[in-house]
């Protein structure tokens, strides 16, 4: 998943960011763009900052926090580009399985997501009623128990695969190594927008910004690990692109030559 910027300040964001952690203006995703937006409300709508002609309301799954994509305003259908392809969702008055259906949402998001950018045929039902992509998201019932799986276009999705892997975790750290303020996005507090992120996930993250000093990046994640007793590393390569990490090795490459706890590579 490619990185995203607030076209309002240029500060980085995320596919699931629903405000910019730096100037603050709300945000939404324009999926025939493939852009997020800064946004100005406007009665029941919203405009983009600094093009007038484009006029958006959010997606009807942002009303349960689920989405934060944009249809054009007065548009016949209240659902986005992802949403439309949901047949059956889970029962949202239980808090439980409403958390459990956001989580869920963020990753078939990303799936359109992709489906989009690669250009591939993306159908619903009710467009080709025998193969077009809808998703079922069922929960489990008493003794019933939901398997995930598809068939002909029909994805089943059973809710208690939403679990993740943070939200098992005592505590979560994020690290940066070397950040400054505003350097590659980072804003005023480096780290900030990446605990806030995962506050909004309900997974309480405290930051620690560490100098380098003399030791490679890697040793200083590796030696901050060990320093935290951390069980395990998450680390994000998408900030550099393949070819530098090629060319230059790069802290990925020496952290998985000398990692001592265990790594989860995250992409
Ligand atoms: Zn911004
Ligand atoms: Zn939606």
């Amino acid at each position: 998943m490619r990185l995203f910027v607030c076209h309002a300040c240029d500060n980085i964001v995320y596919f699931e960011s629903r405000n910019c952690g730096h100037c603050g203006h709300r945000l939404g995703y324009v999926p025939d763009q493939q852009v997020m937006r800064a946004l100005t409300p406007e009665g029941e709508c919203w405009r983009v900052l600094g093009d007038p002609a484009r006029l958006y309301s959010f997606c009807a799954n942002a009303r349960t926090d689920a989405c934060n994509w944009l249809v054009p305003a007065g548009a016949a259908e209240a659902l986005c580009a992802a949403c439309r392809h949901n047949g059956t969702i889970p029962d949202l008055s239980d808090p439980a399985r409403l958390k459990a259906w956001r989580d869920i949402e963020d990753a078939k998001h990303r799936l359109i997501y992709s489906l989009m950018r690669w250009r591939l045929p993306l159908q619903t039902r009710a467009e080709d009623p025998e193969h077009g992509l809808i998703f079922h998201f069922l929960a489990d019932e008493g003794e019933r128990k939901v398997m995930t799986g598809h068939d002909n276009g029909v994805i089943t999705i059973a809710l208690s695969e939403a679990d993740d892997i943070l939200e098992f975790s005592e505590k979560v750290t994020v690290i940066t190594i070397d950040a400054k303020p505003k350097m590659f996005g980072h804003g005023d507090q480096p780290g900030a927008n990446i605990a806030g992120h995962l506050k909004r996930r309900g997974i309480p993250a405290e930051v620690r910004n560490v100098e380098s000093g003399a030791r490679s990046a890697a040793l200083a994640i590796l030696e901050e690990a060990k320093a935290l007793d951390a069980d395990l590393v998450v680390m994000g390569g998408y900030a550099h692109s393949r070819l530098r990490e090629l060319v230059f090795g790069g802290a990925t490459r020496e952290l998985l030559r000398n990692a001592t706890v265990p790594l989860l590579m995250a992409h």
